[in-house]
């Protein structure tokens, strides 16, 4: 379907929206790719929502991204003997290795690494933060820590521990087995959760052998600290705004999410945001006046994607939210000043032919008013380097191969198509015309801009462009 706008839609899926018939009406309200988080899913249900988005795919007729998000390391407390304790500035509470339910004296820990990574002066923010603790000392199987802020902890509440660089990898057990039954199926992108170094994303592509994109959710300090080295390993990047609102203070999260950003789109490889982009519509047919602001503002500064959480998966309103959040990103890319805040953060090309020839591409293409760039891309290479110079110009990613045209769904300004490699130079021009002119892009009489890397299928090989005429029966044209 051709979207009236550049940025991309990802909708999680979830109680609100796993019928079959839902799924269909947020994809036509705009959703490019859907997420399953594995946190809430079983992995019989997981194969279900792929089954159906699939089934979806095939009556739309156009290529849907499927993200599979791990849980990664959540940590835990136990349990209290009376569910709950109160707690006080000041209090003293013992973290041990003992199962038994807690008071207002101790509380079980299980996770052992944590236990042997927290140090005194480490924070441990309980509940999303509703709760801090700070460690005092450490013994053999507990640890002794002080309340700072908070009045009360209840059964099995999460915690955070921005201050403490676990050994461990992010992908537990659970994410293990998860991840064997997801590259199983047709999913299109992983992503790993709690991401604290590079490694962990080496491991997560030693064990994808490139079977799916790898996405790494930025949520953690440590995370952050490392950003560079985590976007070379990484195919994608998310903003995770929930838990790094949590790790780092709350007000440090939009200067974070402009540097990701940034440093996503110089890279060229895609950056999503997410989380409460529109959260008062998980109860209420319109957002707030902030929520739109917000999408507005990851809008203007060129992510590839904005994302819904509980606002499609467990919401009252989730094609609203949905079609809101389309309707938002359509106004903010007509604004006259959108091109041009855009264009400030272009990033410089590499140094290479693929960046040379989409750059020249773009230029070609907005200096004569051509109707549409075609790329061709069987690895997605050729695409996200087109993206990556964000131009007015639509552009058209033409895959002979299915898994990278449902990826790039998730990447700015890309119209997907699956079709067959051309044969030679004669029928790419062709092709990239008659496709131009069905899917809406270009009239007969338009010109469109045409670019590959030939011989096809080579990563990074983009080396020839070419301007043509639609002809009037739709075809290419001198
Ligand atoms: C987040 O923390 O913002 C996020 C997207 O992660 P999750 O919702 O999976 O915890």
């Amino acid at each position: 379907m051709k979207r009236k706008r550049r940025v991309k839609i990802l909708a999680t899926l979830g109680p609100s929206s796993s019928e079959e018939q839902i799924i269909q009406q947020l994809y036509e309200a705009g959703a490019d790719t859907f997420r399953i988080n594995m946190s809430h899913s079983s992995h019989d249900t997981m194969r279900e929502l792929i089954a159906r988005i699939r089934r979806v795919e095939k009556n739309v007729g156009y290529p849907i991204g499927i993200l599979a998000d791990l849980q990664g390391p959540k940590h835990r407390l136990g349990t209290f003997v009376d569910e709950k304790i109160s707690i006080n500035a000041g209090d003293i509470i013992v973290l041990d290795s003992n199962p038994e339910p807690g008071d207002n004296t101790r509380v079980f820990l299980p996770h052992p690494e944590v236990m042997a990574a927290l140090k005194p002066g480490h924070r441990l923010l309980v509940d999303d933060g509703r709760a801090t603790l700070i460690v005092e000392s450490c013994a053999e199987g507990s640890v002794t820590a002080k309340v700072i802020s908070g009045s009360s902890l209840s059964n099995r509440k999460g915690v955070s521990l921005p201050d403490t660089e676990l050994k461990t990898s992010s992908l537990t057990k659970k994410d293990l087995a998860d991840l064997d039954a997801i590259l199983k199926e047709d999913v299109d992108w992983v992503a790993l959760s709690f991401v604290q170094r590079p490694e962990d994303l080496a491991e997560m592509r030693r064990i994808c052998r490139g079977r799916v994109g790898v996405l790494a959710k930025i949520e953690k300090p440590q995370a952050v600290e490392k950003l560079d080295d985590i976007i070379e390993l990484a195919d994608c990047i998310m903003v995770a705004r929930g838990d790094l609102g949590v790790e780092l203070p709350l007000e440090s999260v939009p200067a974070i999410q402009k540097q990701i950003v940034r440093k996503c789109r110089r890279a060229g490889i895609p950056v999503i945001v997410a989380t409460q982009m529109l959260e008062s519509m998980i109860t209420s047919p319109v957002p707030t006046r902030a929520e739109v602001s917000d999408v507005a503002t990851a809008v203007y500064e060129g992510a590839d994607a904005v994302m819904l959480s509980a606002e499609s998966a467990a919401g009252k309103y989730p094609v609203e939210a949905v079609s809101t959040m389309s309707a938002i990103a359509r106004n903010v890319e007509q604004d006259p000043n959108y091109p041009g805040i855009i264009n400030a953060q272009r990033p410089e090309p590499k140094a290479t032919g693929a960046d040379a020839i989409s750059l020249a591409v773009r230029q070609i293409a907005e200096t004569l008013n051509l109707s549409a760039v075609v790329c061709y891309t069987a690895t997605g290479s050729t695409g996200l380097r087109t993206a990556r110079e964000r131009p007015t110009t639509p552009i058209l990613a033409l895959s002979p191969i299915p898994e990278t045209a449902r990826r790039l769904t998730l990447v700015w300004g890309l119209h997907s198509v699956i079709t067959p490699d051309a044969k030679d130079l004669d029928e790419m021009v062709d092709k990239a015309c008659h496709i131009a002119f069905e899917e809406g892009f270009a009239n007969p009489g338009d010109r469109v801009i045409i670019s590959a890397g030939v011989p096809l299928r080579t990563p990074g090989s983009t080396n020839m462009l070419r301007i043509a005429y639609v002809d009037s029966d739709g075809m290419g044209g001198i």
